[in-house]
């Protein structure tokens, strides 16, 4: 049975960057069928539906870097630089947080994004179980990165070695669960020795598991590294293993060209988040040399405690704005661009071939916008919106959302999760947690 959704525009992101208007969507058993302009839709059989809704359709955006549980640590310790924002404010209240925080924080987080067109979320964070079931319940793709660490704190979770087989375990524990794939999150080069880094890598490579860590944030990040090895942050990686095809690097401000090489001979994928970068003063990443050099690019929104929201339209944006000034020239990111990063490049970075654009074989993950705001105006030609949306739009915009077919959000309220009652229980767990 089709489902067919009518829009006055549908943008694919397919490679040529159509945009059908007025266009179609054909959706089956969670699948695009077919998508493209209405005139070529193919005719329908007795049990298929039509449902004209208008608007602009386009694939659901793809976040790929958060900590979204995070959202009941939102605003702490605002105005401090990265090392002191987790030191003294970040790290003791973890300490202090459980399993049920980080689900409720992952429930409310999840809502924010579903409600914002994100339809698929990458999630680097501990107590990793509650926070996947938190995702299923709201019904949002996930991919899930238990964090691995030896930093002072973290003992409470056991060795890395421990952190890595509950990964592992979650993964089989979840092998059935269409929306959730369970990676390998080792938190960051600064943060695990050597012999922890080489397991992570082993074990992803035995059982084709993606992995995705911090890289090379901060301008200081990497010197307790290079003192001791002589090396970048990135080469010390290569050399332990850990840059697999399925790696995927969150940040990547302070790279070299030669690491911006190693990247792309590995095929590593990249999780560029500026609004994050721009409050923790972490600096601007390079984007166009990496995406010019052949590496997967998407942008992510970094967890709600350093950005402080989950929204991917802001963070496009910024890519743009930040592209802009660090290489001056106002052609150095552009609207597509701007949709490469939330969708189709995201997805390229996540190695995922099933989200990021509504093409045949692709999962049914999509977004409608309302085009009925004043910023969408004047249009002398349809493309003219594209640029609205990027540079005046809002995720107050997105009316509607759909993840595997099923609908989500309708009419901008998020049908999965009661909204009012997770934000009570939020506002009470980060009373707690700020002791
Ligand atoms: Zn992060």
């Amino acid at each position: 049975m089709i489902d067919r959704y009518l829009a006055d525009h549908v943008l694919p992101m397919d490679a040529a960057f159509s945009l059908h208007s007025p266009g179609f969507v054909d959706v089956s058993d969670g699948w695009v069928a077919a998508a493209g302009p209405r005139s070529q839709a193919p005719p329908l059989g007795p049990g298929d539906a039509v449902h004209s809704v208008g608007g602009l359709l386009l694939p659901g955006l793809v976040n790929c870097h958060a900590h979204s549980a995070m959202t009941v640590l939102r605003g702490a310790g605002e105005g401090l630089p990265l090392d002191r924002w987790l030191g003294e404010v970040i790290w003791p209240r973890e300490a202090r947080l459980t399993p049920g925080d980080a689900r409720l924080g992952m429930l409310v987080g999840a809502a924010e994004m579903l409600q914002g067109g994100i339809t698929t979320s990458v999630e680097m964070y501990f107590h990793a179980a509650a926070v996947a079931e938190a995702a299923v319940a709201a019904g949002l793709r996930t991919l899930v990165f238990p964090a691995v660490a030896e930093t002072p704190g973290w003992e409470r979770f056991g060795t890395a070695a421990d952190m890595i087989r509950g990964a592992v375990a979650l993964r089989e524990s979840l092998a059935g669960e269409d929306l959730v794939e369970v990676g390998l999150g080792p938190h960051s080069a600064y943060t695990l020795g050597d012999a922890a880094l080489r397991e992570v890598a082993e074990t992803a490579f035995a059982l084709a598991m993606p992995v995705h860590l911090h890289v090379a944030e901060t301008r200081t990040e990497g010197d307790a590294v290079a003192a001791r090895t002589g090396k970048t942050v990135p080469a010390h990686l290569e050399d332990l293993g850990c840059l697999v095809p399925r790696t995927l690097a969150a940040h990547c401000v302070w790279l070299t060209d030669e690491d911006i090489t190693r990247f792309a001979a590995h095929g590593v994928g990249v999780a560029h988040c500026p609004g994050s970068n721009g409050k923790l003063a972490s600096g601007l990443a390079p984007v166009v040399a990496l995406r010019r050099a052949g590496v997967a690019v998407g942008v992510g929104t970094d967890g709600p405690a350093s950005n402080d929201n989950l929204d991917l339209w802001e963070e496009a944006r910024l890519a743009l704005l930040y592209a802009r000034l660090r290489e001056g020239d106002a052609g150095a990111l552009g609207v597509e661009d701007a949709f490469r990063l939330m969708t189709s490049g995201a997805a390229a970075a996540l190695g995922r071939d099933d989200i990021g654009a509504l093409l045949p074989g692709r999962r049914a993950d999509m977004v409608r916008v309302s085009l009925g705001d004043v910023v969408y105006d004047p249009v002398l030609e349809p493309r003219d919106l594209l640029g609205h949306l990027v540079w005046a739009g809002s995720r107050r915009d997105v009316t509607d959302v759909w993840v595997g077919g099923r609908r989500v959000v309708e009419a901008g309220a998020c049908r999965t999760v009661d909204v009012d009652r997770a934000r009570a229980a939020l506002r009470a767990a980060a009373g707690r947690l700020a002791g």
